[in-house]
């Protein structure tokens, strides 16, 4: 028995290099690699590249490096627009020998003022078709453009929106190249998606206007039409397009800040699509194994910055030392004090951040005590000399301790009676400020264990001076 053979999946990301790579780029990535790897197909990279002047460098190599940290490897080669305009040349020429394209001359000026006279007389402007039987000669010509068939209804079936119809006779004779040298949007996309046999176009709802001008030049063409997804808008929480105002949109802000790939990608991946379970924490594996197009909404996906918080706190409690440690030198760089950076210190705060550029400012005062006013070392109404002499007696508690056993839960057990009998307050408020010159920071004893005997003993010496002081 021979098993029919389906057609292999093929689906692309196909970013414009014209500014960082967008956090809505990424989720359009991450549904497009999920779906491939669900399916054992293939992910395609195509960088969309023709419009030279708004096209740069620095962006594509943004992009790659964006979606090898994001861990989305595409397949296969890597192909950029702008070195395949050969190929979108061999088939404008058979569109215009086959009549199916025509050089057109109208200026600028004369479609803008036909653009303002169609919108006064309330109509959808388009273009009105002037050159289309007129012959103009190359050398002549501005644009190169398509005969949309006129009054054709359009009619495709959207896996995540169902069906959508659209009328040719809105549409108009679009631009498909500058010249034969220059392809635009449509017309390129349509040429690459046939000839890197893409079988599902899953994009932003924002194209969905596009996807009826592809469609009618794959059929002039005779390609075969690939299945569309168009995947639901990406809102602030004031339900307006994602802005800057809210939260960061570039996939570099965000590793520069600290958040971790695999929580960026968790929280990306709920951006519109939902499990049949109401699960929350997904890895990799979950997400290729679960992943379907059909649970993906249509209604608009609300980007939540406190939910991307926790998940990334989630991840970061659960990442080995060494990997934090790696990650904190790449965002700060030669201001993280790597001398003084130990698992103890990494431990500690762990629990402490949502995300790693957290870290100094919570940490800041292990690397160097603040300078604190005095009074702060004060519980309440107690007077100096006897907050003087709780903490003495706990430095007297340190010489039971080799500096190697300094840690917290033998620090507690030996400093906890004194506290209890002394008043934990007027004991415990002063140890953690003299720690830390703080009013705030964690217990007493983890800043101990961090901060290794000799230097707990230095501060303890520091507060004692400040208390002197206050005595007068
Ligand atoms: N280059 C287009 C963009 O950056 C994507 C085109 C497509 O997915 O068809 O939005």
């Amino acid at each position: 028995m021979t098993e029919k053979k389906l057609p292999e999946i093929r689906v692309r990301i196909a970013p414009s290099p014209t500014g960082f790579f967008h956090i809505g780029t990424a989720r359009t990535a991450l549904f497009n690699w999920l779906f491939a790897k669900h399916n054992n197909g293939k992910f395609i990279l195509r960088i969309e590249d023709t419009d030279i002047e708004r096209s740069e460098k620095k962006y594509e190599e943004d992009i790659l490096e964006s979606l090898k940290w994001l861990g989305l490897k595409w397949d296969g080669e890597l192909y950029r627009q702008s070195e395949r305009l050969d190929i979108y040349e061999k088939y404008l020429k058979i569109l215009l020998d086959s009549g199916k394209a025509y050089y057109c001359a109208c200026t600028k000026e004369e479609l803008e003022k036909e653009k303002s006279e169609m919108q006064a007389g309330g109509q959808v402007p388009r273009y009105s078709g002037k050159c289309r039987d007129l012959n103009i000669p190359p050398e002549k010509a501005q644009v190169i453009r398509f005969k949309m068939p006129k009054n054709l209804i359009i009619k495709f079936s959207d896996i995540i929106r169902g069906e959508i119809t659209f009328d040719t006779s809105l549409i108009g004779d679009i631009a498909i190249a500058k010249n034969l040298k220059t392809a635009l949007y449509n017309f390129a996309v349509v040429v690459d998606d046939y000839e890197m046999k893409i079988s599902h176009v899953i994009r932003g709802e924002d194209h969905i206007a596009n996807t009826p001008k592809q469609i009618a030049l794959q059929e002039a063409l005779a390609f075969p039409r690939s299945q569309y997804a168009h995947l639901p808008l990406i809102l602030s929480p004031d339900r307006a397009k994602l802005s800057k105002r809210f939260a960061a949109v570039s996939v570099a802000d965000y590793r520069k800040n600290g958040y971790l790939p695999e929580a960026l990608i968790n929280f990306i991946a709920l951006l519109g699509w939902h499990s049949k379970t109401d699960k929350e924490i997904f890895n990799i594996d979950d997400l290729i194994k679960e992943f379907e197009l059909e649970r993906v909404q249509k209604a608009g996906a609300v980007f939540n910055i406190e939910k991307l918080n926790w998940l990334n706190s989630q991840y970061i409690k659960n990442s080995d030392n060494k990997r934090i440690k790696e990650i904190l030198a790449d965002i700060f760089e030669e201001k993280l004090p790597l001398d003084k950076i130990n698992d103890k210190l990494i431990n500690l705060s762990k629990d402490r951040m949502n995300k790693l550029s957290e870290f100094m400012g919570i940490n800041d005062f292990f690397f160097e005590l603040p300078d604190y006013p005095s009074e702060l070392l004060i519980w309440k109404d107690i007077p100096a000399n006897k907050i003087s002499d709780n903490l003495k007696s706990v430095l007297g508690e340190f010489k039971n301790f080799e500096p190697e056993n300094f840690n917290k839960t033998d620090l507690e057990r030996m400093i906890m009676p004194v506290a209890d009998k002394k008043g934990r307050g007027e004991t415990l408020w002063p140890l953690r400020v003299a720690l830390s010159g703080k009013d705030k920071s964690p217990n007493p004893f983890e800043i101990l264990e961090v901060l290794g005997e000799k230097e707990s003993m230095k501060r303890i010496e520091i507060a004692l001076k400040k208390l002197k002081d206050l005595n007068g």
